[in-house]
């Protein structure tokens, strides 16, 4: 155990959490926000800069606190699209990465919250790693100050949970770091400039819908079928695409929300005549857009049974696809791959031996 893991973490905890730790150490709990605008603002890890904290309670502080939770490893450049996939080792020598996605007006921080990730989806090298443990609030929470620290804070305009891991199963983290990103002292980024992406915990949902938090809902969907999306998502056996739905709906109608469906394009799975017809009854039945994701390989994780087998859909059936369900009045999106020369497009993730 080393000096770190002996500390009480303090980044990563909301506003009020902050308040009672300053009252459980004796001092008044107007230090939070001062210690607050410090972390997520000026994105300090030295209490020795801390001027408007007097020298004995910095000191203090030094001694019985830490403001550090994840180290910058590397930082990879994809020449073709400016994608640049960040990756951290933690305090326990596990690795995670993150990937700053930029676009003509936006610049997307991707970012992990368990690592690896326990649902195996067939489709992605995360679920190929297995999963390690769940990432702390401070851990999801640095992803973004790191990598605000290199791009400019200001410079980063969206967040998408969309890296390794499911963030519905580390439920109470991921809440936190979405009050830390958006609260009004740390001058943070809009709700709806957030996206939490889900393979489909439908309880979560659920509750997201009475929290009334507002982000952004995707759906990883990949079929409109319980069969074959159960075939490739081991998750839809414990909790089905039914019972999904049902939750998006009440999520969508709560939250005054379009769902984006994530939709990873497979040759002979899910790019037939009748994914079509599903999919376009599906859609009729709540507010929501499609995602057409191209199928990134998933080789350099040596994948065994289904996931050996799959394939992408060719480009001109992907947009034959796409024509037909916008010819239906749906909106559709064909993402663009960012970033697979580095490993960092979407369901690329991983890291062997973390
Ligand atoms: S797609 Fe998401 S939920 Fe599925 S294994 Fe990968 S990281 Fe986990």
């Amino acid at each position: 155990m080393n000096d770190t893991e002996k500390k009480i973490g303090l980044k990563g905890l909301t506003l009020n959490e902050l308040e009672e730790y300053f009252i459980s150490i004796g001092e008044s709990k107007f230090r939070a926000k001062q210690l607050f605008n410090w972390m997520y603002n000026h994105i300090s890890t030295d209490f020795g800069e801390m001027q408007n904290i007097s020298k004995e309670l910095r000191s203090k502080l030094s001694s019985e606190a830490s403001l550090v939770t994840l180290k910058l490893e590397t930082v990879q450049d994809s020449p073709s699209t400016g994608t640049k996939k960040y990756l951290f080792s933690t305090y326990d020598g596990k690795k995670i990465e993150s990937v700053v996605i930029p676009d003509k007006e936006r610049n997307t921080l991707c970012i992990s919250t368990q690592v690896g990730c326990p649902l195996d989806c067939k489709f992605c090298a995360t679920g190929l790693m297995g999963y390690k443990r769940n990432l702390t609030a401070g851990e999801i929470t640095d992803q973004y100050l790191l990598t605000a620290r290199e791009y400019g804070k200001e410079n980063i305009t969206n967040i998408v949970f969309m890296g390794m891991g499911e963030p519905l199963l580390n439920y109470e983290n991921t809440l936190k770091s979405i009050e830390i990103f958006t609260h009004e002292l740390t001058k943070g980024l809009s709700r709806k400039r957030i996206t939490v992406s889900t393979a489909g915990i439908a309880n979560k949902i659920m509750d997201l819908a009475e929290r009334d938090l507002r982000v952004k809902l995707a759906f990883s969907l990949h079929s409109a079928f319980e069969e074959t999306r159960s075939q490739i998502m081991p998750i839809n056996k414990k909790y089905s695409l039914k019972e999904n739905i049902d939750a998006l709906k009440i999520y969508a109608k709560k939250t005054r929300t379009r769902i984006t469906f994530e939709y990873t394009m497979l040759k002979g799975l899910n790019d037939g005549a009748k994914d079509i017809k599903a999919l376009i009854a599906l859609c009729s039945s709540l507010p929501s857009k499609i995602n057409i994701i191209p199928f990134n390989s998933i080789r350099h994780m040596n994948p065994g049974g289904i996931s050996a087998e799959l394939e992408p859909t060719p480009l001109k059936r992907i947009h034959e696809f796409a024509d037909a369900l916008r010819n239906n009045n749906i909106t559709v999106m064909i993402r663009e791959t960012q970033g697979d020369d580095i490993a960092a497009a979407c369901g690329q993730l991983a890291i062997k031996n973390s």
